[in-house]
């Protein structure tokens, strides 16, 4: 079973190449959807941490989201709560996979936040998306409405892309149509699989 990790800036088209890779046949864990149960399972905790990013005792994500990405101290006290218990749910996933009878040849972590958390242990390589600032700015303007000022702000809050796209195993240039980017994610797949299975 291999394990590579999947990461890239805000907008890059880390979900999109990871819904590939899942239709291609690879497991996928998704942090971004694990830290959603983390906020809800630690509601408590981050509410009286940030009570007016909260509502009837819940956080809610866009006030949250708001209120960290504004102030930095705020996001390093949230991902402390958040980043232990995704990190041990990413774990007690990749057990439960490799106990399977046919452990899939392929899991993907999806992680945002990858080389920022100093993910460990190391996945078997990474797997960085990347593509140009403007068409990544107007790619989650359609996507969520967020301002370029809020984008901007959210990208600063990350590692810088070069950065990342140095530290990678591989990369893939998401500049092009949404084809073009499958086609990328297809090649690389069958690369990947093969590399495994030799
Ligand atoms: P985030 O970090 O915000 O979660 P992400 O890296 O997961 O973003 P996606 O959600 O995959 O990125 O892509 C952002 C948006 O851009 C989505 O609406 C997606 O459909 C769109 N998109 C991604 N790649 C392309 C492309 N090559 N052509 C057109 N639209 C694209």
């Amino acid at each position: 079973m291999k394990v590579v990790g999947l990461t890239g800036n805000i907008g890059s088209g880390k979900t999109t190449v990871a819904h590939e890779l899942e239709r291609l046949g690879a497991e996928v864990i998704y942090a971004d959807e694990l830290a959603r149960e983390a906020r809800a399972a630690l509601a408590p905790e981050i509410c009286r941490a940030f009570p007016d990013a909260c509502a009837e005792g819940r956080p809610d994500d866009r006030r949250l989201a708001q209120k960290v990405f504004a102030d930095p101290a705020a996001r390093r006290r949230l991902e402390a709560m958040i980043h232990p218990w995704v990190r041990r749910a990413v774990l007690q996933r990749l057990e439960r996979l490799a106990q399977r009878e046919t452990p899939p040849a392929l899991v993907v972590l999806e992680l945002p936040l990858l080389f920022e958390t100093g993910w460990n242990p190391a996945p078997d390589g990474v797997l960085v998306v990347a593509a140009p600032d403007e068409l990544r700015a107007r790619r989650v303007a359609e996507r969520s409405g967020l301002s370029l000022e809020e984008f901007r702000a959210r990208d600063a809050a990350q590692l810088p892309q070069a950065e990342k796209v140095r530290r990678a195993d591989w990369v893939i240039v998401n500049d092009g149509d949404l084809d073009a980017l499958r086609a990328q994610v297809r090649r690389w797949y069958a690369e990947v699989v093969r590399e495994g299975s030799a």
